[in-house]
């Protein structure tokens, strides 16, 4: 007799999301302070607003569909498995890199208006190695998970201990360079190991126009922030070999093998 309320209730979450989507399940899976469900063309938040999901833009060129993503944008790009190589990926694909400013101001709260800094707090980086703290966001257990990653690391051998420390900074209410777009550090879910050893893609550009790839960050360092849903930025076209962002939500793809073929 007990179970007949649980039945109902199975019933009636059927009928009201019977549009199913693996790439939603995980951003609302990933985000559990701030998303409720969606539907075919909305996501819900848990304070009951509707966001429009918009549409994949995949004919817009690169920089404006930057600018102007849609939710659904921004899983076009999948990214990779853990333990994929580090290698050049192919032109514009920047897993992670196509971001609704929208969605991430509701999510995290807008720095100009200092709604980031009250929700923030202090994370014990590298302890045993002096690297005194870092400040990034309690929104979605982003702090907790990012002192996850510093413990890991800060049992790295020696050799692996200068590249992430001193960190080059986590919050920052500033735009991605030479960008209107705010950058993630600017939500306080974003992290820059140590700038003597990161590769930037605007320092990188090739007389042909394109971009010459490379990375010094080492394997084991990316692999434990992963792990903890932090995406990397040297696996981006136009990379950033020293930023990890919490993106929980693509990592979780990845792991499903997501898309299906
Ligand atoms: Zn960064």
């Amino acid at each position: 007799m007990k179970r007949l309320p649980l039945l109902v209730a199975v019933l009636a979450s059927l009928s009201s999301q019977a549009f199913a989507d693996a790439a939603l399940d995980a951003l609302v899976a990933a985000y559990p302070d701030r998303l409720a469900s969606y539907s075919e063309t909305e996501l819900v938040w848990k304070d009951g607003s509707r966001m429009p999901l918009g549409r994949l833009q995949p004919n817009l060129p690169f920089e404006q569909r930057l600018n102007q993503a849609s939710i659904r944008d921004q899983f076009a790009i999948p990214y990779p498995l853990a333990g994929a190589p580090f290698q050049a990926p192919p032109r514009d694909i920047d897993p992670g890199r196509l971001r609704n400013e929208a969605f991430f101001l509701k999510m995290y709260g807008d720095c100009r208006k200092g709604e980031i800094a009250p929700r923030m707090k202090s994370v014990p980086w590298l302890p045993s190695h002096g690297g005194g703290s870092v400040r990034v966001t309690t929104i979605n257990g982003v702090a907790d998970q990012l002192e996850k990653v510093s413990r890991e690391l800060d049992r790295l051998p020696a050799a692996l201990i200068a590249y992430l420390v001193p960190t080059s900074g986590t919050y920052n209410c500033r735009p991605i360079a030479e960008t209107n777009r705010l950058s993630v550090h600017a939500f306080g879910a974003a992290i820059d190991v140590n700038a003597r050893f990161g590769d930037y893609w605007l320092w990188a550009k090739r007389p042909d126009g394109g971009i010459a790839w490379r990375n010094r960050i080492p394997r084991e360092i990316v692999e434990i922030f992963e792990r903890h849903g932090f995406i990397w930025g040297g696996r981006w076209y136009h990379f950033d070999s020293l930023h990890f962002e919490y993106r929980p939500e693509l990592i979780a793809l990845a792991k499903q093998g997501w898309p299906r073929e």
